[in-house]
């Protein structure tokens, strides 16, 4: 136990393993955690050159792993390499994710199989991977999904999406269910309409982004930065009794 509630917070001496870590809310998460205290291990498509460097000039501890998450198979590669990387991993972070805007009416299977592998079931199977070694060596552990607006709303042309992030909501209840007695606390921030590549498009689109801006009581599209109290507090010991729970970090968007 810490000695003051504010060192609740702290990750010092863990290790946080972050998808989707080459850009946008994953990339700020690998540096939040750095600064934080954790070593963080950043699993991508691409290269992570600029996470590490950013975590470089926190004097942070990074080490990338390339693997592509739509490959079920790349599991048991990743946590070998997680656990030889700094020892233990402590917190995973299911962030990487993928969206494909289309009508529902022509949407194919492909796309939807796309969406639903990397968004939904690949969530799954790596926290259960990560899970196993927890329940085995019983010092317990901290997941973390993003899941998103479309946890809670239809959207407008991402039937796929709306699936996939809708059962992270579930999958995330699920898991908390049968593993919180482990000492492992499964829980998901839902961002709102935050600027980053995952809305590029909204944003390019004058009448989409005016519509989306004039929802949000705060007034303003979200940045990486506004997920990181919400990131480091979900994977602290601050949050030991929190359990299951999807917490929206949306500049108010829900409350409307
Ligand atoms: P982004 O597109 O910059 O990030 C997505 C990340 O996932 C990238 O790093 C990408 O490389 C990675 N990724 C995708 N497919 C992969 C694969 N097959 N293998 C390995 N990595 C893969 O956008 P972002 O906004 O930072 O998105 C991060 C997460 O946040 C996603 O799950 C997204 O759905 C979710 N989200 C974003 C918003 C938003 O408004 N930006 C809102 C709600 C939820």
């Amino acid at each position: 136990m810490a000695n003051s509630y504010l060192d609740m917070f702290s990750l010092e001496g863990k290790t946080a393993l972050v998808t989707g870590a080459n850009t946008g809310l994953g990339q700020g998460v690998c540096v939040a955690y750095a600064q934080a205290g954790a070593n963080v291990i950043g699993v991508a498509r691409r290269s992570c050159q600029e996470t590490a460097e950013k975590i470089a000039a926190v004097s942070g501890r990074f080490e990338e792993i390339r693997a592509d998450l739509s490959d079920f198979s790349v599991i048991p590669r990743i946590v070998t390499e997680a656990n030889a990387a700094f020892g233990r991993v402590d917190i995973l972070f299911n962030n990487a994710g993928i969206i494909k805007r289309c009508d529902a009416a022509e949407v194919t299977e492909e796309d939807w199989d796309a969406v639903i592998t990397v968004n939904q079931k690949m969530v799954f199977f790596l926290s259960q991977a990560f899970a196993r070694e927890w329940m085995q060596d019983q010092k317990g552990g901290k997941i973390i999904n993003i899941a998103s607006m479309l946890s809670f709303q239809g959207g407008i042309r991402v039937p796929s999406y709306a699936a996939s992030k809708s059962a992270v909501v579930g999958i995330t209840r699920a898991l908390a269910n049968e593993w919180s007695g482990h000492h492992i606390n499964v829980n998901a921030i839902a961002p709102g309409y935050m600027a980053t590549n995952n809305t590029a498009n909204l944003r390019s689109d004058d009448q989409r982004s005016e519509e989306i801006l004039s929802r949000i009581p705060a007034g303003r599209w979200g940045t990486p930065e506004d997920l990181m109290g919400a990131a480091i507090f979900l994977a602290s010991e601050a949050s030991s009794y929190v359990n299951g729970f999807t917490l929206a970090v949306d500049g108010g968007w829900l409350a409307r």
